[in-house]
């Protein structure tokens, strides 16, 4: 273990990772930011932004992220490639053992890890996931030019990943599991509005037919005239089965925080994973988890809004009660070592 202690660590290096980066540098914290498996988070993962504020004409994720990076490095924030296994948060300080083996000491940590992809549970998932089946419409779209493609989900990021495809596929099939979109009035009307996309309500996946050699080949997809067919054939009721020949899968499901790093330790989350935060004594928000000194920013603590703007926000306010927080640790430190006795007192 290195000698070091911190003052803040800041689990991830999405924009609300940074965003708290940004605010502690120009506080004087020296944040650390671990970057974490997916470093930038989703946004590396998305096309255009419409919707942050300041970018009327829009910008690409990447470019924001790397944007955010280049401002918190500004302010003196320094960057670690490293994801946390384990932590414990017991003591004071708290103890991060990160994946390579390393134990870092810090007086605070912001978690801001985000969310991962969920995935459908079809069978042949596990096999074929980076072979024709994808969670990322940006990352291997191009990959199917000319090609019939499925996106599993009704929501905004099934539709950005089905309306993205569009530029590659010959065809794009939306499978939804009930008869009406959860996405965004805007982006549901594009869809639809898409030549190139069809829809398939009240409809699963489950099955993926290939193999790591050949791809993905087709799908099975089972429906119901009620909605979610898998709930129904579990029940004993009668579903329609279908085979389809495809050569890309697409999940647009929804993501799961990682907060697994967390397990064993006092912070609580919710039935999903999500950090919960607590109210101060005043009764007033916090970014502050059920553990003192540890805060959350962003989607891993966001089952509800989880956009960049609000996963920004929250990431100042974490670095903001980070400081509150590490300023009256000092204050403490300052009184004890004035209330104790010196040599000769
Ligand atoms: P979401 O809104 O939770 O939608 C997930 C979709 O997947 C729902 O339609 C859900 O069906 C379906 N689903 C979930 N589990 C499934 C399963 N096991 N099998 C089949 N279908 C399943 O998630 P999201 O689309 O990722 O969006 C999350 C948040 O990010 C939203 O606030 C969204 O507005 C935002 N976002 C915005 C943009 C944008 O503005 N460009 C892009 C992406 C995301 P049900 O509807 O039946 O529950």
């Amino acid at each position: 273990m290195s000698g070091q202690t911190h003052d803040l660590v800041i689990a991830g290096s999405g924009v609300a990772g940074l965003s708290a980066a940004v605010y502690a540098a120009r506080a004087d914290l020296d944040p650390l930011v671990l970057e974490g498996d997916e470093p930038g988070g989703q946004l590396t993962l998305t096309t255009d932004v419409e919707n942050f504020l300041g970018f009327p004409e829009g910008i690409g994720g990447m470019e924001l992220i790397q944007r955010g990076k280049e401002q918190a490095e500004q302010f003196g924030a320094n960057f670690q490639h490293g994801t946390i296994e384990a932590a414990d948060l017991d003591g004071r300080p708290h103890e991060l053992e990160l994946s390579n083996g390393e134990v870092l000491r810090t007086n605070a940590l912001i978690v801001a890890t985000g969310a991962s992809a969920r995935w459908v549970g079809a069978d042949g998932e596990e096999e074929l996931m980076g072979y024709g089946l994808s969670t990322c419409a940006t990352c291997d779209g191009a990959f199917h030019r000319g090609d019939d493609v499925l996106v599993i989900g009704g929501g905004d990021s099934a539709m950005e990943e089905a309306l993205f495809l569009t530029k590659f596929a010959d065809s794009v099939t939306v499978v939804h599991r009930r008869d009406e979109l959860r996405a965004s009035e805007i982006m549901a009307d594009r869809a639809r509005e898409n030549e190139t996309i069809e829809f398939r309500w009240n409809t699963e996946l489950a099955e993926i037919h290939g193999s790591q050699d050949t791809g993905v080949t087709g799908a099975t997809l089972l429906s119901h005239p009620e909605g979610h067919p898998t709930e129904k054939a579990a029940q004993g009721r009668e579903v329609e089965t279908e085979r389809v020949d495809v050569s890309g899968i697409f999940y647009g499901i929804g993501h799961t925080p990682n907060t697994g790093f967390l397990d064993g330790t006092g912070v609580e989350r919710d039935d999903e994973g999500y950090l919960r935060t607590r109210s101060s004594d005043d009764g007033r928000p916090t970014a502050e988890t059920t553990v003192e000194g540890v805060f959350a920013a962003g989607d891993v603590a966001d089952p509800r809004y989880r956009q960049a703007i609000t996963a920004a926000g929250t990431g100042s306010m974490a670095a903001l009660d980070a400081e509150e927080y590490l300023d009256a640790l000092d204050t403490q430190a300052t009184q004890s070592v004035e209330a104790s006795p010196t040599l000769g007192d």
